[in-house]
């Protein structure tokens, strides 16, 4: 596959090195396996610099300061991305503040507040938004992605992590994140949403 844009970027024939600014080692692992069949070619580097104060007031915002922290620390260009939950019901919190919504930044805590705080309410609608960014030295860009669902009453199921034992998507057959196989997820989730339509703007230059 050739990816080219106004962007300047030429994958054909690899060779080119792209910074991932995660820390998340599960992020890292997903992005991996959903960008390779996108981007072939593209040797995917994870940021070792110091991590920028994620300062702000969207997921777009987010995924644009880490992107352009790993850009400016490697010269290379830097892809990064920035998620969370958000819930009808509760105002779309928890949101960008997704991550430390419990102020324990653990993921059961996380998920036993959001349930709490729904309590028994009918109105159950959220979904699991990603901003991707990608700067180099000639521009940058941000592309959302959203993966409609539900909250359950309850955690279910042992994979995935973060919230995905309390997010039922309305394409996953009934099940929750974290009863779906990587593969499963990787296919539907908002990580691919978002990355695929970032691929795409770069190739429409
Ligand atoms: P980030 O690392 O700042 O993007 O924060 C993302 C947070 O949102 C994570 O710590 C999780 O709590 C939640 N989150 C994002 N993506 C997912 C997912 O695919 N499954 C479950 N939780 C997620």
């Amino acid at each position: 596959m050739s990816i080219t844009g106004s962007m300047g970027l030429d994958l054909v024939g690899g060779g080119l090195q792209v910074v991932v600014a995660t820390h998340n080692p599960h992020k890292v692992e997903e992005l991996a396996r959903i960008l390779g069949p996108l981007l072939p070619g593209v040797e995917l580097l994870p940021y070792d610099g110091p991590e920028p104060v994620e300062d702000g007031e969207t997921f777009e915002a987010n995924a644009l300061i880490k992107a352009r922290a790993a850009h400016a620390h490697s010269g290379l260009p830097a892809l990064a991305d920035d998620s969370g939950i958000e819930v009808d019901a509760l105002g779309g919190e928890p949101g960008i503040r997704s991550a430390r919504y419990a102020g324990t930044r653990d993921d059961t805590d996380n998920l036993e507040l959001l349930l709490a705080n729904l309590g028994s309410s009918a109105d159950r609608a959220a979904r699991f938004v990603c901003a991707a960014a990608w700067v180099d030295a000639d521009g940058e860009l941000a592309v959302r992605g959203e993966w409609q669902g539900e909250v359950a009453d309850a955690p279910r199921g042992e994979g995935g992590f973060g919230y995905d034992p309390i997010f039922v998507p309305h394409d996953g057959g009934g099940r929750a994140a974290a009863e779906l196989s990587p593969e499963d997820k990787d296919a539907l989730s908002h990580r691919r949403i978002a990355f695929t339509a970032l691929a795409e703007r770069i190739q429409q230059g």
